[in-house]
């Protein structure tokens, strides 16, 4: 039901869902997919056919998003219509973000890493891997060429309001605001590309680095928000930046059973984090004097995508769409439905 061309008009703001298809184990439980989208951005959070107790959820609901993506479309579909508008932003001095948002298992790091480089069989490329290529292209061209651009990348976790970097043994860094409300983050390293497979070793490096090595933070990387960036410097002064950021799933938003200390800090800090990034878009998009960026560290790091002319959003939230997650999907939809 897309439209296979690619989007003329670009917003500041996109927002869009993606639904992801049952998997073995969903299909083996024969789940019911409450999720139908009928195209035109429309989807609908629906009734099973099957008799379950679903008074809960009272009617079927109906949402409205820039774009709805249903099981069938391909990392490269999604990233045609949400990051890709964004890229030649960086080149004209912007920044541009993009974020996966949605509970763990719903596709947000199949959809922002897929299989890094696309090399193995039936595997793809995800939306850095693909962000990159056009990067690089971008910087042959010749109206940019003669910007004399270098490109350079970061990539590092926020896990429970504290900053590591995953191209440096996940060293712990310090994040600083000056008296112009300029944030830095303190010693991390940004590493020079000269080509897709540079940053696709990096996305690899940092990624390995997320769910291994020692330190305590790498307890969970459901439980962290990783933010990968490509960014341009003309002369070493910053020309414009590209923020991906795989957040931390917001599946514990609705879970308050749980006793464990750390299980609760941790859930807190996603929750406040999540709903800073929320109020910053919302701002973001209203052109507010005031954007509400020290609410969360995630949003403190990423100040810069907030403000400014030039700044461009797109959140991608990704569903199950298993009867066994109606909770979580319904969040998911409730909050994308609020972002913008
Ligand atoms: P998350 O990062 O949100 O926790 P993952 O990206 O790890 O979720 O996805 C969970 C599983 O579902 C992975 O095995 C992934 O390959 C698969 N998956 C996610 N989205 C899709 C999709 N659109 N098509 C096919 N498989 C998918
Ligand atoms: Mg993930």
């Amino acid at each position: 039901p897309l439209c296979l061309s690619d989007p003329v008009e670009t917003h500041r703001i996109c927002v869009c869902v993606r639904k992801r298809p049952l998997n073995k184990k969903e299909i083996a439980k024969k789940e019911i997919d409450v999720v139908t989208i009928p195209g035109n951005g429309t989807l609908l959070f629906h009734e099973p056919k099957q008799k379950v107790d679903l008074t809960k959820y009272l009617d079927n609901q109906t949402f409205h998003f820039d774009y709805s993506f249903d099981e069938e479309a391909s990392n490269d579909l999604v990233y045609r219509f949400t990051a890709k508008p964004l890229v030649q932003t960086i080149f004209e001095g912007g920044m541009a973000t993009c974020f996966a948002y949605g509970q763990t298992g719903s596709g947000k790091t199949h959809t922002m890493g897929g299989d890094f480089s696309g090399k193995n069989q039936n595997s793809s490329k995800g939306i850095y891997a693909l962000a990159a290529q056009d990067v690089f292209s971008l910087l042959k061209q010749r109206r940019f060429s003669g910007l004399e651009l270098t490109p350079y990348v970061t990539f590092f976790e926020i896990y429970n309001g504290k900053v590591f970097d995953l191209l440096n043994k996940k060293t712990k860094l310090r994040v600083l605001e000056d008296e112009k409300q300029q944030v830095q983050v303190v010693g991390l390293q940004e590493m020079p590309v000269s080509s897709v497979d540079d940053v696709i070793k990096m996305i690899e490096r940092g990624s390995s680095c997320r769910t291994s090595g020692q330190t305590f933070a790498n307890a969970n990387s459901s439980r962290s928000h990783a933010v990968l960036q490509i960014v341009l410097r003309r002369k070493k002064a910053l020309h414009g930046k590209f923020s991906f950021v795989d957040l931390a799933g917001n599946e514990r938003g609705t879970d308050v059973s749980s006793n464990d200390r750390q299980t609760i800090v941790e859930t807190a800090e996603i929750n406040r984090s999540l709903l800073a990034l929320k109020e910053c878009i919302r701002s973001l998009g209203q052109n507010s004097e005031h954007i509400p960026f020290r609410m969360s560290k995630l949003t403190q790091v990423l100040r810069d995508s907030f403000i400014g002319e030039n700044s461009r959003t797109c959140m991608i939230a990704m569903i199950s769409p298993g009867m066994s997650s109606c909770d979580y999907t319904l969040n998911t939809l409730r909050y994308a439905d609020r972002v913008k």
